[in-house]
């Protein structure tokens, strides 16, 4: 804890992984006591911080600072994406690659955990300028990356733009035409069915965990947060699968349309436009738009968190009991403080941590590398079917796992420890190193 002490978000996700997994280290103690398998565990294997130097539309030199953690490799090439976000700082990039190691590991794919990015902004930039920026990052990321050492992928702020702006100075400085990055378009090795991964593998979870426990998705109401790729593709499955989305949101405010949210119109706002939520609501008379927080004093059935971390407060847990709501399940990563899911578990919501409801996207990526290397394309209805597939399984091996040491229902237990025991296995087969 000291040695991590300015580091809360990276002290909040071991906290929370390492009082789920304690039933496992009482069974295991000895071996894990001796091989320090859990020092070894919470320890990046090594992280890379850079300077990112890059020429604004003025002329002007600025300075941003680069990341990538590579955290553990037992079962995998590192595997994680890069956050572009002025908030971005070693203690979340760390948080970020350490929840990967068993988001990773529950897809049942062979990639280890990693994460990295940037506290360079993307919003109100030229296209020029991200470019430049991405480039200039490039050029010092790609001596510790490679298509069987560690693939880098999207997050908060990298979309299929910076994607590209990446692989082409990777392929440029290399010379390597290989599957680095994934997220990638169509045109140049990317994966159908990559950019509603994570939203429409979110869903399939739910709507698994929801039939499991006597529920069906259909005719729910759903508050959704974010309007990014995330909260998008989510909302665009939720409504697939017969329920109404009711709420959306951004860092500045949160929209309420009662009749449904409208994807169509959200994707012109967020996806072409790259515009604000204020825009969604003035073409859309149903809606009606609020400044701050406010998406979970909405009553819903279910809550999608998929903006960022720590946005789901113990407050809206509270707000959330108080409405009926039946089951959360994370789009985003650790949306949810540790108090909040302790109050909702208590309360006998169903609870969808994010390193197992979130893990489509980066199980659509391992399926993006393996189409990489056989130099084939797989249809969208292929890489869907195995996506929901992949999502079926996670659920049950989460459920199976938490029902093995008698905590049944407490999904972020089953989460952590049928992540965690994969990995821990390979490390110990693997020796000290
Ligand atoms: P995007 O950049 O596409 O969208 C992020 C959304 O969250 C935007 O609506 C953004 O609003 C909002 N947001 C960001 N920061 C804040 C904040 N501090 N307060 C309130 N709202 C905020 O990102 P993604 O949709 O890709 O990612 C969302 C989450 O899902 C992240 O936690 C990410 O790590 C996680 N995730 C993403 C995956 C993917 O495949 N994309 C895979 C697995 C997890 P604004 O536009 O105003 O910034």
């Amino acid at each position: 804890r000291e040695k991590n002490a300015s580091e809360p978000e990276f002290l909040q996700a071991v906290t929370e992984v390492l009082n789920s997994l304690r039933p496992v280290i009482d069974a295991n103690e000895e071996v894990y006591r001796r091989e320090a398998l859990l020092e070894r565990l919470c320890e990046p294997d090594r992280q890379f911080k850079f300077r990112v130097p890059w020429v604004d539309d003025k002329g002007q030199v600025q300075v941003n600072t680069g990341y990538r953690v590579q955290f553990n490799n037992s079962i995998g090439p590192y595997k994680g994406g890069l956050r572009l976000h002025p908030s971005v700082n070693i203690g979340i990039i760390k948080f970020l690659g350490f929840e990967q190691i068993f988001k990773n590991s529950l897809t049942g794919l062979p990639i280890g955990g990693g994460k990295g990015g940037s506290d360079f902004d993307p919003k109100g930039k030229s296209d020029r300028e991200v470019m430049a920026f991405c480039q200039s990052f490039m050029t010092e990321l790609c001596k510790y990356i490679g298509a069987d050492t560690d693939v880098p992928a999207g997050d908060i702020g990298t979309g299929a733009r910076e994607i590209g702006y990446m692989f082409g100075q990777y392929k440029k400085i290399r010379g390597l035409y290989e599957g680095v990055l994934t997220g990638k378009g169509l045109s140049y090795g990317g994966s159908l069915a990559r950019t509603e991964a994570t939203g429409y593998g979110l869903l399939y979870l739910t709507e698994e965990m929801l039939k499991c426990n006597g529920h069906d998705i259909k005719g729910k109401t759903v508050c959704v947060s974010g309007s990014g790729n995330v909260a998008i593709y989510a909302t665009q499955k939720a409504q697939q699968l017969g329920a109404k989305v009711v709420t959306v949101s951004d860092s500045t405010g949160w929209v309420y349309d009662p009749e449904g949210i409208d994807v169509a119109l959200l994707k012109e706002v967020k996806e072409v436009k790259r515009a604000r939520l204020t825009e969604y609501a003035a073409a859309r008379p149903s809606a009606e738009y609020h400044e701050g927080r406010g998406v979970w004093s909405i009553k819903c059935d279910v809550a999608l968190p998929c903006a960022t971390q720590n946005e789901l407060l113990l407050d809206d847990a509270k707000q959330l009991v108080a409405n009926g709501c039946i089951a959360v399940a994370e789009g985003a990563n650790m949306p949810t403080t540790l108090e909040a899911t302790e109050y909702l578990q208590k309360n006998n919501v169903l609870f969808a941590p994010g390193k197992a409801a979130n893990a489509g996207g980066v199980a659509t990526s391992a399926l993006e590398m393996s189409q990489n290397s056989e130099r084939l394309s797989w249809t969208f209805e292929e890489v869907d079917a195995k996506l929901q597939n992949i999502m079926v399984n996670i659920f049950h091996n989460l459920d199976d796992a938490a029902k093995r040491y008698n905590m049944e229902g407490d999904y972020v237990a089953g989460a952590n420890i049928a992540g965690f025991e994969k990995v821990a296995d390979a490390m110990l087969a693997q020796g000290v190193c």
